[in-house]
């Protein structure tokens, strides 16, 4: 009990005075199944967004207004029930056989007769498929195919996919997303190999619920700068805790790496900027919601945001920071070069990653909006050995955590620089 009690008193002690923050605690919280994935179906993203408010006020950030949450509604499809796909005598696997379209409609018990669609015919025109009988599935077999090739199949598939349930056949890895609108046919990803037997009949019982208005919301902490706080230059941190959710019962996509990893990175930065904290500056902390949904956390914030913009000295986005073996990426680097020369060199100087790798602009994370209002920004992610993206497997137990710290260290560094 004295043991317990003394190792107790040693947690407390490290969190409230200590140097690091438990990161890889709060990583494997966000990837557990109680957090569903951090999607819309069993509050998942609500659960995270609750917990991440709770550890912003552990580390004594304040909120910008009366509390941490700033919320916003969009449109999702979403997958909260049964999950069942048959094919002849098989039932595929969800996530690692095949993937329910992201905006697929639901289906209740239903037997579809397989219709293999040629695909010579098909890249011509959809026509000869037309029109599709309520008892019929296509499948379209996109594998082996060129890359314009495959384009022209893909808008194929897609025209297919308003007047008929599909299922594509494909070798390429099972990469799952999130749909803000629903197909109006049920449709499938399905790995060849899970088809080789050539299937005569599927059997198909999907539940399916498209929410019009669902409610998510950004976390906002602040550390306000010691005087005239509101006059001082903001530095600002931003990463999205929410992901891909739940496909079916029994199947939720962690998103370890993608993005509780940045979230633990958010967090790390958070605590050790209150404990040494330059008063020169306002320094904001935003986890975004509904990233994975199209940007849509980091849109409403930037139409809706709770400072001036322009007072943004410097934003970094942190995103996929789970592992680093082969070093970081800067997304903007060539927009703002004096920056991204400052970074390489505080880098070289305390030597803190192997590579730090310069890339132009791209829309693919939460800085894009800013960067579009002419906000200064990087976008920072971490390369190494571990591919798991957007699939059931990006698992907290799968973070190599090869660079995190001396990576926190970098970028507390160049704050600093400013
Ligand atoms: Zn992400």
């Amino acid at each position: 009990m004295r043991l317990a009690l003394s190792f107790l008193w040693c947690l407390t002690y490290a969190f409230v005075f200590g140097q690091q923050y438990p990161y890889k605690q709060t990583i494997a919280q966000l990837c557990a199944p109680e957090y569903a994935g951090r999607g819309y179906v069993d509050s998942g993203c609500i659960r995270a967004a609750d917990l991440i408010a709770a550890e912003f006020k552990k580390i004594g950030l304040q909120p910008l207004q009366r509390n941490y949450q700033q919320a916003f509604s969009f449109p999702v499809q979403t997958f909260p029930g049964t999950c069942l796909f048959v094919a002849g005598n098989d039932t595929l696997m969800p996530g690692i056989d095949y993937l329910v379209d992201p905006a697929s409609a639901g289906v209740r018990s239903e037997m579809y007769k397989v219709v293999y669609c040629n695909a010579a015919t098909l890249y011509r025109s959809v026509n000869a498929f037309k029109p599709c009988p309520k008892d019929r599935i296509l499948v379209v077999n996109t594998t082996g195919f060129g890359a314009d090739t495959n384009k022209v199949l893909q808008t194929r598939l897609r025209e297919l996919q308003t007047f008929a349930a599909t299922i594509e056949l494909t070798s390429n890895k099972l990469t799952w997303s999130v749909s803000q609108q629903a197909k109006p046919y049920p449709s499938f990803q399905v790995l060849s190999n899970a088809f080789e037997a050539k299937p005569k009949y599927v059997f198909i019982d999907l539940e399916s619920k498209f929410i019009p208005d669902f409610t998510s919301s950004n976390i906002i902490g602040y550390l306000p700068a010691a005087k005239k706080a509101k006059k001082k230059p903001y530095l600002v941190v931003t990463a999205h805790y929410d992901h891909l959710g739940k496909m079916g019962n029994d199947t939720y996509f962690p998103g370890a790496n993608d993005n509780a990893s940045g979230v633990g990175m958010l967090l790390y930065l958070a605590q050790q900027l209150s404990q040494q904290h330059d008063p020169n500056y306002n320094y904001v902390f935003i986890a975004f919601g509904a990233e994975e949904a199209g940007l849509v956390g980091s849109r409403y914030f930037v139409e809706h945001p709770l400072f001036a913009l322009k007072k943004i000295k410097f934003l970094l986005n942190t995103d996929i920071m789970g592992s680093g073996e082969e070093g970081i990426t800067a997304v903007n680097a060539t927009l703002f070069k004096t920056e991204f020369a400052r970074l390489t060199q505080i880098n070289q100087e305390g030597s803190y990653i192997t590579q730090v790798k310069s890339r132009g602009p791209a829309a693919n994370s939460d800085h894009y909006f800013f960067t579009e209002k002419g906000v200064p920004a990087f976008f920072i992610y971490t390369m190494g050995p571990n591919k798991h993206y957007h699939d059931i497997e990006d698992k907290a137990a799968a973070l190599s955590y090869a660079a995190f710290e001396p990576l926190a260290q970098l970028l507390l560094e160049f704050m600093r620089s400013f």
